[in-house]
């Protein structure tokens, strides 16, 4: 199963995914850690996007859907994988879904985790004081949920057009919110068994 963590930034989608990562065997992908890894490497790749990732902005599509696709090459028999922090723009989703349908796959489910801009700011002052993430800093994660409102909010109403869109309160406990998606697992899990269709990837 293919499934989407989506969410503002700093709404929890990496501590979920590690979740499911240990408790389910997913292979987490999370663009944000490729980059953050090429950068502590110190590859051209990570010289040419620290700029832009301290600044808040996106780097571009075709940096993240090639690291997307090398690791979809490197995993060929995993039983799902788990998309954190991509897609974040319209040519992201379309390109992962070609890349997925060319694996004879597809996107199953994309569970959106709610929470209040407020509330993220707050947290994310207490991880600039505790980690010092220079993306962390006020202005540069101003312009990270600017980015996330203008080019990937736009993708709730495309995954919930094609009927995808789980959305839980991304507010609760941390607890709860793994609660709340093991349900939606576990529930799509029935579905297809019942469903008699093999749940390939
Ligand atoms: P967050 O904690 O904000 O969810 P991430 O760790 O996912 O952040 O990403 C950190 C930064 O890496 C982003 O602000 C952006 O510059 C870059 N980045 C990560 N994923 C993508 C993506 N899919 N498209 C463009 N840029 C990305």
């Amino acid at each position: 199963m293919n499934l989407i963590l989506f969410g503002p930034p700093a709404a929890g989608k990496g501590t979920q995914a590690k979740k499911l990562v240990a408790e389910r065997g997913f292979v987490q992908l999370s663009t944000g850690d490729m980059l953050r890894a090429a950068r502590t490497s110190g590859t051209e790749l990570g010289k040419r996007v620290a700029g832009i990732m301290d600044s808040g902005s996106l780097v571009s599509d075709e940096i993240v859907i090639a690291l997307i696709e090398e690791q979809l090459n490197l995993n060929p028999k995993a039983a799902g994988f788990i998309f954190d922090g991509f897609p974040r723009t319209i040519p992201q989703s379309t390109a992962l879904d070609d890349m997925l349908k060319s694996r004879g796959s597809q996107v199953h489910a994309v569970i959106r985790l709610k929470v209040d801009e407020q509330a993220l700011i707050n947290r994310i002052t207490k991880r600039y004081e505790a980690e010092g993430r220079a993306d962390d800093n006020p202005e540069a994660f101003r312009k990270r949920l600017d980015a996330y409102t203008n080019q990937t909010a736009p993708l709730i109403d495309v995954y919930r057009g094609q009927g995808k869109l789980q959305e839980i309160d991304g507010m609760a406990s941390m607890e709860a919110v793994s609660a709340a998606i093991a349900g939606i697992l576990d529930a799509h899990a029935k579905t297809t068994k019942a469903k008699g269709a093999g749940a390939k990837n």
